[in-house]
């Protein structure tokens, strides 16, 4: 997940507090079966707004060069980062299948109101960067 795949996926609590915490040019909106969400960048896509397909396994951008995640510890940690298993001996990559409960239950998250206000404002956070 970390270091070799994909990042892990965000709530919209999440990434509200990611972006608010200016870190909106470091996230990307991916759409995936029937969700639309934010999640923290793979490395080269920051700012993307993408079909989760046409992306290829990668850094987080959030991951340091020491292999620490600058989210941690941070109201922004996605959920499935902090439930996941991590194994630092492939790069920080999970190497056990997740719970996919958990994962059912964040695209449930993104499909409601709440999920559809925090993407407009991610939206309105890159366009106001971009005109800067
Ligand atoms: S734990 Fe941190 S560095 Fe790793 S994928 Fe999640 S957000 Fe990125």
């Amino acid at each position: 997940m970390c270091g070799s795949g994909y990042p892990g996926r965000m709530t919209p609590a999440e990434a509200r507090q990611a972006i608010e915490a200016g870190h909106a040019d470091r996230l990307i909106l991916t759409t995936w079966k029937r969700t639309t969400a934010i999640r923290p960048a793979i490395v080269g896509w920051e700012g993307g707004d993408v079909n989760e397909s046409v992306l290829k396994p990668g850094k987080c951008t959030f991951m340091t060069a020491a292999g620490h995640c600058e989210l941690h510890g941070t109201d922004s940690k996605p959920l499935e980062c902090r439930v996941a298993p991590c194994d630092n001996s492939k790069g920080g990559a999970y190497g056990i299948n997740m719970n996919n409960g958990v994962i059912a239950a964040i695209e449930r998250a993104w499909r409601t109101k709440e999920g559809k206000a925090v993407v407009k404002m991610w939206r309105e956070a890159i366009a106001g960067e971009a005109s800067q």
